[in-house]
């Protein structure tokens, strides 16, 4: 028996399997999808530089779904379609195939195609429902925001020395200064310089948070990114001589061939893979929990030539991102009463999913310049993301502003993302543009090659009830177990609050004298009910509460022993930045508990 069985090596997974490993406790970590190694030595990378776009041809939905029949790419760390979709509810009431609320499939799983945006949680994003007792907020006529508003079962100062921890062990550059957050020590590695693109995202937060605070602006930072710029000894990883040559646009979307950015498999994993007490078995998808009087006593999963397997660990840890670990939670429950029982004892498993409210504004600079030369972001802002912020504006909750400095960045990029709603509508823009060709073709390379950069926001989405994972009543995946069913909507204040960051965001441009500025956000997207910004959190929220939570403050879940679950689905709300980095401390957090248990 192991002391912990790790399902899902990604950000939630990772860091328990590091902590306990190293202490000496036998650990199995049991991931589905593959173990794809960056570039060591003379051994080549295994990543195909293309991972989340596309991997051999076009396919056709053959589901049974109202968007049966469309045309859809897929890669190699994501599932095909047909064999594991995502079904979700749209507004008129039909089902729709999709593959957003996936991640990443392997080893380090989205750790590995992220862009690396590394944001802490601010202390108020801690303490929403306390923040908002008695508030009038706009656009929420029945008080729904209040109401469904609550404090996470600590504040920041809790998670500060994990954050602490995160950034020295996983490798993240940036500035600490002008950050709108307590700090203790400053662990983050140097960033490199800007892009010459990025000084217009700069001038133009600068101007904002003077336009917002004239007495006290917020001043831009560098976005902190899970990118190595200097050697990092926790990992043994060495920048080259010139570390500027990091900056090769492979960010988001790519997996990194040559292991500079900071997934869970390059930081953690690599550096303890030799551990006689680690066992990593890629390629096993685990299908079922078993468990007897609240103990989880049976993980079941599925060896990579199709095998049924069994093991047993003294501690389980669920960590296979949100939808997929309500998934598993519920299927579980479908075939062992016992598991039924407890784990829906208060009918919240899959309740209150989350995801962040997203979105920004594009324009164009007056010249042109290389922005295929740079890193994910390189400005951030806390100006709509602080106290005053909230309350001269009647919102619930704070949002950061970032630069997008690598996206579109080659003509081929402006092209495939032209238009596209989806990951797996990629190519939308060319497919359905049948005019874009001769002096039109022209034009539009002439326009925005070089020369259009656009900022994005991530803000809070409103906890809600009705937002929700359940298993889908007929659709089974390849293996014959039903698929994941998403119930999302947006609250009027999240539209409300998503219309007012995205406006500042075109602000910024705007103040920085670029033109033809448009602004927007995922609301109004065609997909706009089920745009998930790869950020799948919520439904498996843990609070003080054994009636209002399904996790206890440890992420254990209530009424088992020992089933931790501890990707982004704890969060019961979805914080004012990117996830990650907070998944990953908590994760660290839960560890040092579970060596208190095991
Ligand atoms: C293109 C892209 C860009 C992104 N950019 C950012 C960013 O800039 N900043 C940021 O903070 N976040 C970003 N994200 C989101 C980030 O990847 C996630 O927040 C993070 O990885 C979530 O951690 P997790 O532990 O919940 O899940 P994951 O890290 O996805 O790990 C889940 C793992 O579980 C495995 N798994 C699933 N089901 C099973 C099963 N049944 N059996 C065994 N294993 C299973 C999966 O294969 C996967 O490896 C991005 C994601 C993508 C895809």
């Amino acid at each position: 028996m192991f002391d912990a069985i790790i399902i899902g090596s990604g950000a939630g997974g990772a860091p328990i399997a590091y902590t306990l490993a190293k202490q000496n406790k036998t650990v199995l970590i049991i991931e589905k999808g593959p173990l794809i190694r960056p570039q060591k030595g003379k051994e080549l990378s295994q990543f195909k530089r293309d991972e989340l776009i596309s991997d051999g041809s076009e396919k056709i939905l053959n589901l049974n779904v109202a968007n049966k029949g469309q045309p859809f790419y897929n890669s190699h760390v994501e599932p095909d379609i047909n064999d594991e979709p995502h079904i979700y509810k749209s507004g008129n009431n039909t089902d729709l195939a999709t593959i957003e609320g996936y991640t990443a499939q392997c080893v380090g799983g989205g750790t590995n195609l992220y862009g690396g945006v590394s944001l802490r949680f601010t202390p108020t994003d801690f303490s929403l429902q306390s923040f908002n007792a008695g508030r009038v907020l706009q656009n929420d006529p029945n008080g729904d925001v209040v109401r469904e508003s609550r404090d996470w079962p600590f504040g920041y100062n809790t998670l500060l020395p994990y954050y602490e921890k995160t950034e020295e062990l996983i490798g993240l550059n940036g500035t600490a200064d002008n950050q709108l957050k307590p700090w203790g020590a400053d662990k983050y590695l140097k960033p490199l310089n800007a892009n010459p693109i990025s000084t217009y995202a700069f001038d133009g937060m600068v101007k904002l948070g003077q336009k917002l605070n004239a007495a006290d602006p917020a001043k831009p930072y560098r976005t902190p990114l899970a990118v190595i710029t200097e050697d990092h000894a926790p990992s043994g990883r060495k920048v080259p001589a010139n570390p500027e040559a990091i900056k090769t646009s492979y960010v988001n979307r790519y997996g990194d061939p040559m292991g500079y950015k900071s997934s869970t498999w390059v930081s953690l994993l690599a550096p303890i893979e030799n551990l006689p007490n680690l066992s990593i078995k890629p390629n096993c998808v685990v299908t079922h929990l078993g468990s007897q009087n609240g103990r989880v006593n049976k993980v079941f999963y599925l060896n990579p030539d199709g095998t049924p397997k069994e093991a047993e660990g003294k501690i389980i840890v669920v960590a296979c991102s949100a939808i997929e670990s309500i998934r598993l939670l519920k299927i579980s429950a479908l075939l062992n009463p016992d598991f039924d029982q407890r784990i829906h004892q208060n009918n919240l498993l899959g309740k209150y999913f989350l995801t962040h409210a997203f979105g920004g504004a594009s324009g164009l600079i007056p010249g042109r310049v290389d922005k295929s030369i740079a890193l994910d972001s390189d400005w951030a802002t806390d100006c709509c993301n602080n106290d005053q912020f909230l309350q001269d504006n009647s919102l619930w909750a704070g949002a950061t502003i970032y630069n997008n400095t690598s996206d579109s960045a080659l003509p081929l990029s402006l092209f495939r993302t032209k238009d596209a709603m989806d990951l797996d509508m990629l190519w939308k823009g060319l497919q359905y543009s049948m005019d874009l060709k001769g002096n039109k073709l022209i034009e539009f390379l002439d326009k925005n090659f070089g020369r259009r950069l656009s900022i994005s926001y991530m803000a809070n989405q409103v906890p809600q009830f009705s937002n929700r994972i359940d298993l889908h009543p007929t659709i089974k995946d390849k293996w014959n177990r039903p698929v994941a069913y998403i119930d999302k909507g947006w609250h009027t204040h999240d539209i409300a609050l998503m219309d007012n960051i995205a406006e500042k965001c075109g602000e910024v441009l705007q103040l920085a004298g670029m033109t033809e500025i448009g602004f927007g956000s995922s609301y109004g997207a065609e997909n706009g009910l089920i745009r998930i910004a790869n950020h799948v959190l919520g439904g498996a929220r843990f609070g003080n509460n054994e009636n209002d939570s399904v996790l206890d403050p440890n992420c254990r879940a209530w009424h088992f022993d020992n089933l931790y679950v501890t990707d982004g689905s704890f969060m019961p709300t979805s914080g004012s930045g990117n996830p990650t980095h907070t998944i990953e401390a908590n994760s660290f957090r839960v560890a040092d508990h579970l060596l208190t248990v095991v």
